[in-house]
């Protein structure tokens, strides 16, 4: 069984994913991860995630393996471990340039596809529904006010001692929303046949409960 979840960053996807796969005794796979560790790789090397060409030489030295310890995904980029570093406010930017490359996309895509098709699984990212599995058993888009997903990510960042202010970090995801959005390949959008569910007012148990009751009926 294969269940997608896209949707704007700070909708709630991971958070689901994660708790649904735990309930359903099902893998989950966040999408983001990989486009961040590839960001994350391109910045470490030097490389400037919009240079189209060093990013194409770059990815053709590029493995990437993920794994979950504990049940907490890791993901490492040519041997090395990168999952520490890739949740900081500049990745995110950094993730989303580096994901308008379709050669990024169609390689991180056919390892999406392979982990599906080996396991029941629940992924989330921004085209999991519409291009990486149109297929999909069940399909969801998580939606939010720009206001409530930058509270949320402020959040996070807290959490991980990182201080922002909150304008700045509404202003940087509403840039993200947009680039994501106005991409060529495989833009953010909302999949054909998804069930739409705006997450701003509602709690984690709330839009959990929603998935389940769809999948499990
Ligand atoms: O979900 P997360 O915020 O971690 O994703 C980081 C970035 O990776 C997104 O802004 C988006 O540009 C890119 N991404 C993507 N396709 C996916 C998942 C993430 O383009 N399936």
């Amino acid at each position: 069984m294969n269940i997608t979840l896209d949707g704007p960053g700070g909708s709630g996807k991971s958070t689901i994913a994660k708790l649904v796969a735990k309930k359903m005794g099902i893998s989950y796979l966040d999408t983001g991860a990989m486009y961040r560790a590839m960001g994350y790789y391109a910045l470490s090397k030097g490389i400037a995630v919009d240079d189209e060409k060093a990013v194409l030489e770059m990815i053709k030295n590029v493995e990437m393996k993920l794994w979950q310890e504990n049940g907490v995904q890791q993901v490492s980029v040519n041997g090395i471990n990168v999952t520490p570093y890739i949740r900081e406010h500049e990745i995110s930017m950094a993730a989303s340039t580096i994901s308008k490359i379709p050669a990024v996309r169609i390689k991180l895509v056919e390892l999406q596809r392979k982990i599906a098709s080996d396991c029941d699984c629940i992924m989330d990212g921004r085209d999991c529904g519409s291009f990486v599995l149109p297929q999909a058993d069940y399909k969801f888009y998580l939606t939010a006010s720009s206001d409530v997903r930058a509270q949320r990510r402020q959040k996070e960042l807290v959490e991980k001692g990182q201080i922002l202010d909150f304008e700045t970090i509404k202003a940087d995801i509403e840039a993200r929303d947009k680039q994501d959005m106005t991409r060529e390949f495989a833009p953010l959008v909302i999949p054909e046949g998804a069930t739409v569910i705006d997450t701003s007012d509602m709690t984690i148990d709330q839009v959990c409960s929603v998935v389940m009751n769809a999948v499990c009926r």
